[in-house]
């Protein structure tokens, strides 16, 4: 478990705002959720890929439990602008503070990464950076520029933040054609203040809305952790409420306490359940669906996005 103040690997606490707060129940993890050690030679390979380029992935960041088996496919998540996010969700390991100034060279470094690593898929996110003016939109568009400048055949997902109070930032994203945008709801929208405070259910619902608007052939995606008090009738309104902005993709996955300032893990939902999700996500019209306790927004992205990809395909009239 990552320790709030962890001023031993880092000079400055992780989580200033969540210090004070009284320790949440730490429940034991279920029998199925087992995941393997990052041991192998692939994983060091990609560390030090990583290093090299001077870059943070949110793998390491998030604490994600599927860094193990990704790494050693050498499969990382390149997180820009920074190690450190202007918000501070519930749910998140991500260092929380005032962040520093822009990196002029992320971009290429991404792209010099992505090439080394040999990805034909990429997946690109950040940081939350409300303290820009464009909430570092520009930048995620030099970052796709890069990749497909140095990396031509490699197809590019980011996982956008919500860019609230950004106006014109969403569309300069879009403008630089990503093959899939993501932006994740993250949980149902009786969660949100206490989860993800500083969002807005509907606005993100909005946002994924208009990307389809300006740009109708570009794959969407969307991703919630469930175990975080929501009900199950919740779920399935989120599920409507992005079918309504015509989402393509969603995940489905459980939330696990980073430490234990962070939120309660407040239920194991069961491997059972999770297939009940995903058969109930397919019939509600979603191209590609992904549902199991370990489902993260960008694991197997590669893989599934040629299934993405073959689905629509599949669906199109002849
Ligand atoms: S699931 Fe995503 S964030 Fe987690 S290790 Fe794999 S690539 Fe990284």
């Amino acid at each position: 478990m990552v320790v709030v103040l962890d001023t031993v690997r880092h000079p400055r606490p992780r989580h200033p705002e969540k210090a004070h707060r009284p320790d949440a129940p730490v429940h034991k993890k279920p029998d199925w959720i087992r995941v393997k050690a990052p041991v192998s030679r692939g994983f060091a390979e990609t560390a030090q890929i990583v290093r090299a380029n001077g870059l943070h992935t949110v793998c390491e960041e998030a604490g994600c439990p599927n860094i193990g088996e990704c790494w050693e496919k050498k499969h990382a998540t390149f997180m820009i602008m920074g190690d450190t996010c202007t918000r501070a969700c519930a749910f998140c390991n991500v260092r929380t503070g005032l962040p520093g100034a822009l990196d002029a060279l992320e971009p290429q470094n991404v792209a010099e990464a992505t090439a080394k690593l040999g990805l034909t898929h990429i997946v690109v996110t950040s940081v939350d950076r409300d303290d820009l003016d464009d909430g570092g939109a520009d930048h995620f568009a030099q970052t796709i520029r890069a990749i497909r400048a140095r990396c031509p055949e490699t197809t590019i997902e980011v996982l956008t933040p919500d860019f609230l109070r950004k106006d014109g930032a969403l569309e300069k994203v879009v403008a630089a054609r990503p093959d899939v945008f993501n932006h994740n709801l993250e949980t149902v929208a009786s969660r949100y203040l206490t989860v993800r405070p500083g969002a807005r259910y509907f606005h993100s619902i909005r946002l994924l809305q208009r990307v389809k608007e300006i740009d109708s052939g570009m794959f969407t995606k969307s991703g919630i952790m469930v175990g975080l008090g929501e009900e199950r009738n919740e779920i399935l309104q989120l599920m409507d409420d992005l079918r309504s902005a015509d989402v393509d993709f969603l995940t489905i996955g459980q939330y696990l306490q980073p430490t234990r300032k962070h939120h309660e893990v407040v239920r194991y939902v069961t491997p059972d359940e999770f297939k009940a999700y995903e058969s109930m996500a397919y019939a509600k019209g979603f191209l590609m669906v992904s549902s199991s306790p370990l489902t993260r927004s960008s694991h197997h992205a590669g893989d599934d996005f040629a299934k993405l990809r073959a689905a629509r395909e599949t669906r199109r009239p002849r």
